[in-house]
């Protein structure tokens, strides 16, 4: 390694400020661009002759580069920082403008079994009955919003909006299992859990909760200490994966074998349909999720971190 631009450059760690002032420059943004195109790692040369600028320039651009760039040998080549930012901004790019809906698909409400509709604004998918009031109510959201979730444009390429809901389900079933099991999903940090309980929790009527807007009692927030990556889900959740769950699932004839998040259809309604979920104590933090099938019932409790620490079946 001798004349590189990176010579003495050792790669550490860069703040967002620092980040967004070293990608605000177009050649280096090119830099990039080239690498990215590129099959493997280029030469000097060959990635100079690819942007087009001046040796001097050139140079120093590079050189401000080494958080995104590696340089091995006397090739250049991206390093996972830089494939990150390059990820970042093609899945926000493939589709200009994207929208649809709202569109109603052949799908049926969890909760009551009433037409959905589908639609895809600002990058937000949007999936409501047009019949009941849905599982939550939020100043922007339609009336009967039972999924909403920001989802990346390019989940809109060569796929129907029935296609879409099933990557929506897809890819939150596995950013929230990483981050029920306290691992980010979007960066791998340490994940932290805060849960609001609704206080004065009715949503037995045709109405949501008056006090809390959701069908739901019980919410946790998991969010990223490094990032800042949240999602919200209902405690039931997080106790959905526990043996004793599966199997209680598994013995009244569930559908499914895996992570079922993805399987609130109608026909499967009838095994989510009757869950209630309390906080029982804050010092120790203790929450207890129950699910009835029939006669029988299963009451799961979880501490601070969403352990089980207990699971119970009562039969009839
Ligand atoms: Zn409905
Ligand atoms: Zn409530
Ligand atoms: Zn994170």
């Amino acid at each position: 390694m001798d004349d590189g631009p990176f010579d003495g450059i050792e790669p550490g760690g860069v703040t967002p400020t620092e980040a967004f002032s070293i990608l605000g420059n177009e050649t280096r943004v090119a830099i990039l661009q080239a690498l990215w195109e590129s099959e493997g790692p280029m030469s000097f040369s060959e990635l100079r002759n690819a942007v087009g600028v001046d040796k001097g320039n050139f140079n120093y651009h590079l050189g401000e580069l080494s958080h995104f760039v590696r340089q091995r040998d006397e090739t250049y080549e991206l390093r996972e920082a830089g494939k990150q930012v390059l990820r970042a901004v093609i899945a926000g790019a493939i589709t200009e403008d994207p929208s649809f809906g709202p569109t109603r698909i052949d799908h049926r409400c969890p909760y009551c079994g009433g037409p959905v509709e589908l639609s895809y604004q600002e990058e937000v998918f949007t999936a409501r009955c047009t019949r009941c009031v849905g599982a939550v109510r939020g100043e922007t959201y339609p009336r009967g919003t039972f999924l909403r979730y920001a989802l990346p444009p390019a989940s809109l390429e060569d796929r129907t909006p029935e296609e879409v809901l099933a990557v929506a389900h897809r890819l939150y079933d596995g950013k929230i299992t990483a981050m029920i099991e306290g691992v980010c999903s979007e960066c791998a940090g340490v994940v932290g859990f805060s849960v609001d309980a609704c206080p004065d929790h009715d949503a037995s009527g045709r109405e949501l909760c008056a006090t809390c807007g959701t069908r739901h009692s019980v919410w946790v927030e998991a969010c990223c200490e490094n990032c800042r990556y949240a999602r919200q889900f209902v405690l039931w959740f997080a106790v959905v994966t526990n043996p004793a769950v599966v199997a209680f699932y598994h013995d009244h004839g569930a559908p499914w074998n895996r992570v079922p998040f993805a399987k609130l259809t109608r026909e499967n309604a009838r095994y989510v349909s009757d869950i209630s979920e309390e906080v029982l104590s804050r010092e120790p933090f203790r929450a207890r999720v129950a699910i009835r099938l029939g006669d029988d019932e299963i009451h799961v409790t979880v501490d601070d971190d969403l352990e089980v620490i207990d699971a119970t079946r009562d039969d009839a």
